[in-house]
Order: structure tokens, then sequence, then C-alpha cells
């Protein structure tokens, strides 16, 4: 979408400190962290919230990339939290789906 910020980053159009990249996602360095290690994983293709994903293996493979990323990519052995807000109501500002990864330090819930 033309006026997305985060399809504008895939396209590499806005820079980003990309940790991880293949056929279906993109990941990269929240410019705000709010943990040691904050990374957002994105589907390649414009979805504005996780409330529009009805896809069930859409669904799932953006999950099973944020395990990868978190697990493989960043190594978070001692754990880490996602964190997906969803519209207004759930704190989304940005309205391209992503999953936000935290973790470096023990996070109080
Ligand atoms: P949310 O509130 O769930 O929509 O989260 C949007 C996130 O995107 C926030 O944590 C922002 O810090 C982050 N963000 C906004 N613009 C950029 C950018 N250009 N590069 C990296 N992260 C960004
Ligand atoms: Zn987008």
């Amino acid at each position: 979408m033309s006026d997305c910020l985060f399809c504008k980053i895939i396209q590499g159009d806005i820079p980003s400190d990309k940790v991880y990249e293949d056929d279906d996602v993109f990941a990269f360095k929240d410019i705000h962290p709010k943990a040691p290690t904050h990374v957002l994983v994105i589907p390649k293709v414009h979805v504005p919230t996780l409330a529009d994903m009805s896809d069930e293996a859409a669904l799932g493979r953006l999950m099973h990339r944020v395990n990868h990323v978190a697990n493989t990519v960043l190594q978070l052995e001692a754990g880490y939290r996602v964190v997906l807000n969803v519209r207004e109501g759930g704190g989304q500002e940005v309205f391209h789906v992503h999953a936000h990864i935290l973790g470096g330090k023990k996070l109080p819930f």
C-alpha cells in the first residue's frame, strides 16, 4: 500500500535496521525500543490489523516466523514477550499488522 510506513520499509524506501527477511515476512528493530531487544515482525502483504487476518495459514506463518526470529535470529534463550496491538483501542499506531518481540530483560506484566 503506497501510503503505508511499513510497506515503505519493506520496499526500502524508508531505512530500517533489518534483522531478518524471507518471502513472507520482514523483521526490523523498533525505532523506540521498550526493552533491550525490541523487534517488529511484519508480513510482506499489507494487512491493516490482526483483526483483518482470517487466513489460518497466513496467521500460522506469521507466528512461525516470530518464533524463528526470537529463537534463532535474536537467540532470546531466557525468554521473550510477543505483543500484537489491535486497532486504536489496543494501542495500535501503525496500521500494517506487526508483532512486537520484546526481550533482553525480565519483563514485568
Ligand atoms: P503499535 O503501537 O503496535 O502500532 O507499534 C508501532 C511501533 O512502530 C512503535 O513501537 C514505534 O516505535 C514503531 N515505529 C514507528 N516508526 C518506525 C520506524 N520508522 N522504524 C522502526 N519502528 C518504527
Ligand atoms: Zn503496509
